[in-house]
């Protein structure tokens, strides 16, 4: 299985509490692909400017990530600076440049037809919705956003949310789409705007999964084959408490990344593996915030990654 995956390839300048890096290699296509990368095939569509090398290209080929669908224009890549003050789990946003993305048009290359998955990654929603219109039989479309989107390009937002298997958005995002504070009728106001699934993510706290009536009726091959009601009820994945955050950038991306290339690994998308899903997904993402930028992502191995996965069930196990 193969996942398709838009999104920003980008530098990135960050600050947080344990210090500062300048234009780290960056980006939700990036973080999400050296993350899905470890459990099936990724291939990225993005585009690129002159500043991106070949060295910066062959970190994301190393770990087997397809990038032919990597346009390079000229002129400068997507540039992101952000910093975290106090609270590790808000990021604050200094400066975007969209740069080379203000004029992209993404195009599919041929040998990406076949892909069965579709990670819409935080860019222009109407990029994203270019992208999907181009692969309209993908098995699954995960969706990501960010608060730059909701706020000044909410109707174009609007228009993507029904297309989405999942949509992935943290907890801020989820009340300031919806309008509304308490997470539980914001959860619903966002489920009400289309997408089958809706996974709100917390930071340091895991993230929740919040269910429509459709979650499961797509691919299911048996349509004899009903799923309880237990199925759509909220799920909580817990993150691993870690004792070192250096820098959170990607969390939200690399939580994807595992979540989307754990299912992708999968023959079948059933409301067991939503749940395994999402402990991937919190495992990847407490790999990304232990280093600046992608470096600890680029440093595991899927032992390590396995070896929290059995952390992360053991976390909230009870004993009966
Ligand atoms: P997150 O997983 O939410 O921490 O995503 C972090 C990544 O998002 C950074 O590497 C940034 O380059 C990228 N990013 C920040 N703002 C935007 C934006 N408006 N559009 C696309 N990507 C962005």
């Amino acid at each position: 299985m193969a996942i398709l995956a838009i999104g920003s390839v980008a530098f990135d300048s960050i600050e947080t509490l344990e210090g500062r890096r300048e234009r780290c290699l960056g980006g939700s296509a990036t973080y999400f692909s050296l993350a899905a990368s470890f459990f099936t095939d990724v291939r990225i569509v993005a585009v690129v400017g002159e500043d991106f090398t070949e060295y910066e290209e062959a970190r994301l080929t190393r770990r087997g990530i397809d990038t032919r669908g990597i346009e390079r224009l000229p002129g400068k890549s997507f540039f992101w600076h952000g910093s975290y003050l106090e609270d590790m789990n808000v990021a604050h946003t200094l400066a975007t440049e969209l740069n080379v993305f203000e004029t992209f048009s993404p195009k599919i290359p041929e040998v990406y037809r076949d892909s069965d998955f579709l990670f819409l990654g935080n860019i222009d929603p109407v990029l994203q919705a270019s992208v999907r219109e181009q692969l309209p039989n993908v098995r699954m479309v995960v969706g990501d956003t960010m608060n730059y989107w909701i706020n000044d390009h909410r109707e174009n937002l609007l228009k993507v949310l029904p297309q989405l298997d999942t949509l992935t958005i943290n907890d801020g995002e989820t009340r300031l789409l919806s309008g509304e504070r308490n997470l539980m009728v914001a959860a619903q106001a966002v489920l009400a705007m289309g997408p089958k699934s809706l996974i709100v993510k917390h930071g340091e706290f895991g993230a929740t999964a919040y269910f429509g009536e459709q979650a499961f009726a797509g691919g299911d091959e048996n349509p004899a084959e009903h799923h309880s009601h237990h199925d759509t009820m909220p799920f909580r994945a817990p993150a691993l408490p870690l004792s070192v955050i250096v820098d959170p950038t990607g969390a939200g991306d690399s939580f994807a990344g595992g979540f989307c290339g754990y299912l992708a690994s999968l023959p079948k998308i059933t409301p067991a593996a939503f749940r395994t899903a999402m402990f991937y997904g919190g495992v990847m993402g407490s790999f990304a915030v232990e280093h600046f930028g992608t470096e600890r992502l680029e440093a595991i191995t899927r032992a390590q990654i396995d070896e929290r996965f059995a952390e992360l069930k053991a976390l909230s196990h009870l004993l009966d």
